[in-house]
């Protein structure tokens, strides 16, 4: 799909005139792959509609029309997917309870310890409490999946009512003065009425700050009236919508929630803890048209960072100082190796070729070690340097071509001129986005604030 868009909108911008007919094959092919990934027709016809009405002809003959256009057709698909509304944020310094809803499979047991962990790390203290009673071996589930996060937990093999645990679980937490309590609940197939009334008896009991409904993405666009039918009988906050690997159908659902004025807050894109993506619309959308995603690529360094103090303090003051060197690129790259889901991180690069996202994991890894390959042959003050030591200039300064290094790396390391040229310009964007980081207003602090 991300191959597709990108095809498109590269076409337009190399059209020669910004006509009538570039617009329409733009929205074709653009309605076309959105189509494919199962988005909601009715919202892509709405989409055509507004743009095509919002273009005019004095609009697009202006010297940076095609930017307009381009811009007006991401904003679009932006607004396909934003609900608008802000979802509730962890605050620090206070007790924040979040439950989880949904019917049974959807994802919510596994999704809370994900959340559990993903609040750990931004230095929250969290635990889990299970409130599912109706399942045999809900209990044993969280408590495996907690012990291996090592998250605190709460639960109970002999007590049968899901509200008296909720309560003693949240109660207990909450006299420890943990940040975030996470309340996992039970599911259903059927007896729906008696899930909703569940639900609202330990949303009554426990009082959430925020209750997240968790969505499973492969019943694509049957998740606007799963998710209305929730919102009708218990109120709720934010949206994760899980199993996002490897489902086609994740545009008809993620579309699908956007109309039920909900944020969605995460994706969960694995059945491991670190396969959680935090959900922005804008994002999401660069990354669908292979324009990288860089705010979501510096949380997960930060993430893994976390987990070495030394590593993180580092990494912070390189940020703040805007120096970012290839080296630190390469270490990046190798931190990312040992992540796992290296397809969806890769993903996040800006710059990566098309297609790979598609590929899967071994495509993924073969694609990040070749780029690690090309930073083993460069030498130490290659390493050290910003890379421009790899471009000729001419009398001006402009840069006119790669040199001599650049082919040395790329022979040593077996790889194409092409592809050393694909690094550096990652490693380029990664300086440009450290040196946007440093300062008050910088990315850094932008971080901070979020959490
Ligand atoms: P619950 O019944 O709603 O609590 O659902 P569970 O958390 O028990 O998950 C049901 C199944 O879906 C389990 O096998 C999980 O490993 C799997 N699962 C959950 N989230 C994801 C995800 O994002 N991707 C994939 N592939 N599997 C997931
Ligand atoms: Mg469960």
């Amino acid at each position: 799909l991300g191959a597709r868009l990108h095809g498109a909108l590269n076409q337009f911008s190399k059209s020669s005139s910004i006509d009538d007919a570039a617009i329409d094959a733009l929205l074709k092919e653009l309605c076309a792959a959105l189509l494919e990934s199962d988005v909601n027709v009715k919202l892509v016809a709405q989409l055509r509609a507004k743009v095509k009405a919002k273009k005019s002809l004095e609009e697009a003959e202006k010297a940076s029309g095609r930017e307009v256009n381009k811009k007006n057709v991401v904003q679009k698909l932006v607004a396909l997917v934003d609900p608008g509304t802000e979802p509730y944020k962890p605050v620090k310094g206070k007790v924040n309870v979040l439950m989880a809803v949904g019917i049974q499979g959807a994802g919510k047991t596994t999704t809370c310890t994900k959340l559990a962990v993903h609040y750990q790390r931004r230095g929250f203290r969290t635990c889990l409490v299970c409130a599912d009673t109706f399942r045999a071996g809900a209990f044993d589930q969280l408590k495996q999946n907690a012990t291996k996060a090592k998250i605190p937990f709460y639960g109970s093999y002999t007590e049968t009512d899901p509200v008296a645990i909720a309560s003693l679980g949240v109660e207990k937490f909450r006299k420890e003065r943990f940040d975030v309590i996470i309340v996992d609940t039970s599911g259903r197939h059927k007896q729906e009425s008696e899930l909703f009334e569940e639900m609202v008896s330990i949303s009554n009991a426990v009082k959430p700050d925020m209750t997240i409904m968790v969505l499973d993405a492969s019943i694509g666009q049957a998740a606007e009236g799963q998710s209305r039918a929730f919102k009708d009988s218990a109120d709720f906050g934010a949206i994760i919508v899980t199993k996002l690997d490897g489902h086609a159908k994740g545009g008809g659902a993620i579309s699908a929630v956007a109309a039920t004025k909900t944020p969605i807050i995460f994706l969960g894109t694995g059945e491991h803890l670190n396969d959680l993506e935090k959900f922005t619309p804008q994002p999401f959308i660069s990354k669908l048209l292979g324009m990288g995603d860089i705010q979501g690529l510096m949380e997960h360094m930060q993430d893994m960072a976390m987990a070495d103090p030394d590593r993180q303090k580092n990494l912070a003051k390189k940020l703040e100082q805007g120096k970012f060197s290839i080296r630190d690129w390469r270490e990046q790259l190798s931190n990312i190796m040992g992540m796992g889901s290296l397809s969806k991180i890769a993903s996040m690069i800006p710059g990566m070729p098309q297609g790979m996202m598609e590929g899967g994991e071994d495509e993924a890894a073969a694609k990040l070690k070749r780029m690690i390959f090309i930073t083993d042959a460069m030498r130490t003050d290659e390493l050290d340097s910003d890379g421009l030591i790899f471009f000729s200039f001419d009398k001006a300064g402009n840069p006119t071509g790669l040199n001599k290094r650049a082919r040395r790396v790329a022979q040593g390391s077996g790889t194409s001129v092409r592809e050393v040229e694909e690094l550096l310009a990652q490693a380029r964007m990664m300086a440009g986005m450290a040196r946007q980081a440093g300062g008050k207003n910088g990315w850094m602090s932008a971080m901070q604030k979020m959490q």
